[in-house]
């Protein structure tokens, strides 16, 4: 538990939120700015901050757990999909620091649903770029792939 942080006061029950579920490892509650109607956040209890610090246990753990939950919000709430969303970093739109993921219905009536996509799919990406940037990172993985086999 960090003292500091707004989702472990949640866990901890010492800011008012509204509770949808909970197991040993995580704990579900509804987005106080919502973005569709339904949208909620699922968090492990054990503070971490980000995609990078969480225990591959509890990423696997609160991903089970939103798939659940995504389940039954489409159920109950007659959505027409989900969109699952996790920021890592500031500059990817993070402005809690304790990782969690959105779970955020999506409906074709909008007046339920107030996202939008921030790129435009449809747009081809530059084919060059695409392929230099993909094989960048595949060599990066091999490498470290190997790494992991010497040691
Ligand atoms: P992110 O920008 O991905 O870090 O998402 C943080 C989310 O936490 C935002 O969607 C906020 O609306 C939500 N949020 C912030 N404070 C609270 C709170 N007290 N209760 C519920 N949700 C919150
Ligand atoms: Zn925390």
């Amino acid at each position: 538990m960090n003292n500091q942080c707004l989702f472990c006061g949640i866990v901890a029950g010492s800011v008012p939120h509204v509770k949808v579920a909970e197991d040993e490892t995580t704990y579900a509650f509804m987005d106080i700015n919502p973005g569709s109607n339904g949208h909620l956040l699922v968090i492990p209890k054990r503070h971490s901050k980000d995609l990078f610090e969480i225990s591959p246990e509890d990423l696997a753990a609160v991903t089970l757990a939103a798939q659940r939950i995504a389940k039954s919000a489409v159920e109950v709430f007659e959505a027409d999909g989900i969109n699952l969303l996790n920021c890592c970093g500031a500059d990817a739109w993070q402005t809690v620091f304790h990782f969690h993921l959105h779970v955020i219905p999506r409906y074709i009536d909008k007046t339920k649903d107030r996202l939008v996509l921030p790129w435009q799919p449809g747009t081809l990406g530059d084919p060059d770029l695409i392929e230099t940037l993909g094989s960048k990172l595949a060599t990066s993985l091999d490498r470290q792939l190997s790494t992991t086999m010497e040691s």
